[in-house]
């Protein structure tokens, strides 16, 4: 996934628009100790400028991610937006802005883009905001089957404190 430059370059204040839809196949993202596996194409849009010395990147990518519910672990696809600007220089300048190098008159911007999906991304997804998740007794998926397990989930301190009454 690369920006050209090469336009924009030629003089200070000229803004370009672009809108890349990119198939990024078999790039791999590890988010949280999770192999991501980014559902193709993900698409940039956005525009660039040219001002004082720097090239100001706006954009907005969407994505697709499959991930695996945290409750019922089930796979389903988290689709995710993003906003994001970057800034490109042409040397190091010695402020304490953020910016990326970009010496020629373009910028492959795959790692940028996959790293703020990753970093986008919820810690512990969930497939449906109320996934009933696994039954702890048959380990059944309880969104699906409706099993008559008891529900033996008890609080450890109210363990802890019924043993202290059964002694008296
Ligand atoms: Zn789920
Ligand atoms: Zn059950």
């Amino acid at each position: 996934m690369e920006l050209n430059f090469a336009g924009i370059l030629k003089s200070e204040g000229i803004k370009e628009y672009f809108d890349i839809t990119d198939n990024l196949i078999d790039s791999a993202v590890v988010f949280g100790g999770e192999n991501l596996n980014i559902v193709s194409p993900i698409t940039v849009k956005g525009s660039a400028i040219n001002y004082e010395g720097k090239i100001n990147v706006d954009l907005t990518i969407n994505a697709k991610v499959e991930r695996t519910c945290s409750r019922c672990l089930e796979s389903f696809t988290e689709e995710v937006q993003i906003d994001s600007n970057y800034i490109f220089v042409k040397e190091a300048k010695d402020d304490k802005e953020d910016y990326y190098i970009c010496k020629g008159d373009k910028v492959d911007i795959t790692d940028l883009v996959l790293g703020d999906i990753a970093a986008r991304l919820t810690m512990k997804p969930l497939c449906k905001v109320n996934c009933k998740g696994l039954c702890p007794v048959c380990g059944k998926n309880k969104n699906s089957i409706n099993c008559q397990c008891k529900s033996e989930e008890v609080d450890p301190r109210m363990q802890a404190l019924s043993k202290l009454l059964d002694r008296k």
